[in-house]
């Protein structure tokens, strides 16, 4: 797990340190997305000095390299987690139980064509991220009589 991931940060050009590779366990034993707050807690233990800026940037770093994945929650705070299919695809996060679900249709190349057209230049990338409620926290929410 530390070599493939040592290795993906190589291809990045990002240094293998322990709190970079610590961080990446961390999220790849995870399910659903991530706190910085609740990521430096538990690396607090291994790395008694570490600072939550450090943990922040280092989050940025991995992110902006593609590595890990930030989420924007509806409630404006910040989000990680580690999805390992390097395929295209967009992610559907449970905004109750913090659930990631990968979401393999992209129907945006036709958009990309509308905008390459109307704007006249050329699109890079786009970014989605689909919020809701995932299967269980739809029934649990259904069952309470809340309307999300
Ligand atoms: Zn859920
Ligand atoms: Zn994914
Ligand atoms: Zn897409």
């Amino acid at each position: 797990m530390n070599g493939q991931f040592s290795e993906t940060l190589k291809g990045l050009k990002l240094k293998a340190t322990p709190k970079r590779l610590a961080i990446l366990r961390l999220l790849s034993q995870e399910s659903t997305y991530v706190s910085p707050e609740e990521i430096w807690q538990r690396l607090r233990g291994r790395f008694g000095a570490i600072g939550l800026p450090t943990v922040y940037r280092n989050l940025e770093e991995l992110a902006a390299g593609g590595v890990i994945t930030k989420v924007i929650h509806p409630n404006r705070q910040l989000y990680y987690f580690l999805c390992s299919n390097r395929h295209h695809h967009h992610h559907f996060i449970c905004v109750a139980c913090r659930r990631v679900e990968d979401v393999d249709v992209c129907a945006l190349n036709d958009l990309e064509r509308e905008v390459d057209a109307k704007i006249g230049g050329r699109v890079l990338s786009h970014i989605v991220q689909v919020n809701g409620l995932c299967r269980s926290c739809a029934v649990a929410a259904a069952g309470s009589g809340e309307k999300q």
